[in-house]
């Protein structure tokens, strides 16, 4: 890692791609034969970093090396004070080298250098959380089972996890997964998206500087379609976690039949802000307006649906808006910037192309629309459609980008109907002042995930993850820990058995 002093000089663009091997078995690893992808700055049109096309073969390596630190106990036996003590340092070392994590997460992700820096300090307080866990797995007894016997459940790691993580949160998302598997005890490996790999490399090597032994982490770098798929297809892999759009999180529950490896899913999302009429209207406003702009909308938990009572529509909406004209999109790496670049030219074709269609359909575009990839520096202006189907593409379809979707309502149980009318279930907010409708409409949506009065907010202590096709499996919280784990129970006798054969 670069040190504060070289840090300060940060804020550059690097003059060439700064190189970073995978990371196995407690060291760098590429051979002369590697092929190394270079990754152009979204925001910035020019290359920054390169990391190696790993195969087959390297994540034989990492899966072999992940295999021997889990069978041999040196992670998965030691107590959950010694673990607590590694996740503790790491997240100090996360917070020390916070700057130049930044940095890289920024050039390659384009997301505002403010953004990238909160998130690095945010997931450093995940591992502390997590550390804290470590000490907390346990599991349970039965001593009602009658004089003679004694019922033991117990949590054991569930073995070598392999974990593939999105391009949109690339820091974060891990953070809210590895420090979580560590903590039960596992070992891993990790495939970050080829877009975004070198703060997941660079984070491996904090971990070996925090005392993680050798083989407990590793990092594979290359395609989807190559290592993600060969780590989902493992036979010697116990466990895949995903996250990532739902077509491709359907393949990796496929591969993963192959040796019934446990599997945890986090996908999509079409998420719905519900305001109802008696709603604080600017408070609502100012988090539509947030919640379909943070991360120019590459994000999961983006509120791209405005479900609105009809009666307060037009006065939202013109709030809504007038926001968003505040909103500054351009040059990641100026901290006063709220929005940054698009992450690649196939995602902002993707999105422009929702924004084109939306326009050819004749849906009243209020607001935005206009997108730029001059010098190859990708830019979307957030975007407002009004009066649109519920039923129509804009409505139903993950767009991932700075889109919103406004359709109306006028009963309760429409509003619900609404809500809950994709096939994603991942997160909902709803707006009210009214206590009955609030934990009525809570306990009615479906999603794993409901803000109340607030949207995209929370920390490590409650459990986040979707209902229908937006996924399996919880992250984050006590849960998040015993995801990585297998019950295992015991009966004891006590007295003697009574003899089958007298
Ligand atoms: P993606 O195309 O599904 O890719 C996600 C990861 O999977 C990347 O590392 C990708 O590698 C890898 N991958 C691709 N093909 C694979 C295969 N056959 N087997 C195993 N892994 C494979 O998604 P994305 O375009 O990166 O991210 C956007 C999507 O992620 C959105 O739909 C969003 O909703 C979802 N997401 C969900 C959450 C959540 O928590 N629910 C969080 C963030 C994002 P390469 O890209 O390097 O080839
Ligand atoms: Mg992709």
């Amino acid at each position: 890692m670069v040190t504060t002093s070289e840090s300060k000089a940060a804020l550059n663009l690097p003059r060439e791609a700064i190189r970073t091997p995978m990371y196995i078995d407690g060291k760098h690893y590429a051979t002369a034969e590697h092929e190394f992808f270079t990754r152009r700055s979204p925001g910035h049109g020019v290359p920054v970093t390169a990391t190696a096309r790993g195969s087959r073969k390297d994540l034989d390596l990492a899966v072999s090396a992940a295999r021997r630190a889990f069978d041999d106990g040196r992670w998965s036996r030691i107590s959950g004070e010694e673990r607590a003590t590694v996740l503790l340092e790491a997240a100090r070392l996360i917070r020390a080298n916070c700057e130049t994590l930044a940095w890289f997460e920024t050039l390659e992700s384009g997301k505002p250098i403010a953004q990238s820096r909160g998130e690095i300090n945010a997931a450093a307080g995940i591992w502390e959380y997590a550390a804290g866990l470590a000490r907390v797995v346990h599991g349970d007894t039965h001593d009602t089972l009658g004089p003679d016997v004694l019922g033991l459940v117990m949590r054991q790691p569930v073995g070598v996890v392999g974990i593939v993580t999105p391009w949109n949160f690339p820091f974060f998302i891990l953070s809210e997964r590895l420090p979580f598997a560590l903590a039960a005890g596992c070992t891993v490996v990790v495939k970050p998206a080829e877009l975004t790999s070198t703060t997941t490399l660079k984070l491996a090597a904090l971990l070996t500087e925090a005392g993680l032994p050798d083989g407990v982490v590793n990092v594979v770098t290359g395609l989807g379609s190559v290592v993600g798929q060969a780590l989902a297809e493992h036979m010697d892999v116990d466990m895949i976690s995903f996250t990532g759009s739902t077509p491709v999180g359907r393949a990796v529950m496929t591969a993963a039949g192959a040796n019934m490896k446990k599997v945890g899913l986090e996908l999509g999302g079409k998420n719905p802000q519900i305001v109802f009429a008696d709603a604080d209207l600017d408070d609502a406003a100012d988090a539509i307006a947030f919640g379909i702009s943070f991360n120019a909308g590459q994000c999961c938990v983006s509120g791209s649906r405005l479900i609105v009572h009809r009666s307060v529509e037009g006065e939202l909406v013109e709030r809504v808006c007038a926001l968003l004209e505040k909103v500054r999109v351009g040059e990641p790496l100026d901290a006063s910037n709220h929005v940054g670049a698009i992450v690649e030219a196939r995602q902002f074709e993707k999105i422009r192309g929702f924004i084109e269609a939306g326009k050819r359909d004749g849906v009243q575009l209020v607001r935005g629309g206009r997108a730029s990839s001059e010098g190859e520096r990708f830019f979307i202006e957030p975007t407002v459609f009004r009066g649109v189907d519920p039923r129509s593409t804009l409505a139903q379809e993950e767009i991932f980008g700075p889109v919103l979707a406004v359709s109306t309502f006028d009963s309760f149980d429409e509003a619900i109907a609404l809500a809950n009318g994709v096939p994603y279930g991942l997160a909902a907010s709803i707006w009210t002042r009214d206590l009955q409708r609030a934990m009525k409409s809570m306990r009615e949506v479906q999603a794993g995930r409901v803000w109340i009065n607030c949207t995209i907010t929370g920390g490590p202590e409650l459990p986040i993850g979707g209902f229908k096709q937006s996924g399996i499996g919880r992250e984050t919280g006590r849960h998040g820990v015993d995801e990585y784990t297998e019950l295992k129970s015991a009966h004891v006798q006590l007295g003697n058995r009574t003899r089958w054969i007298g």
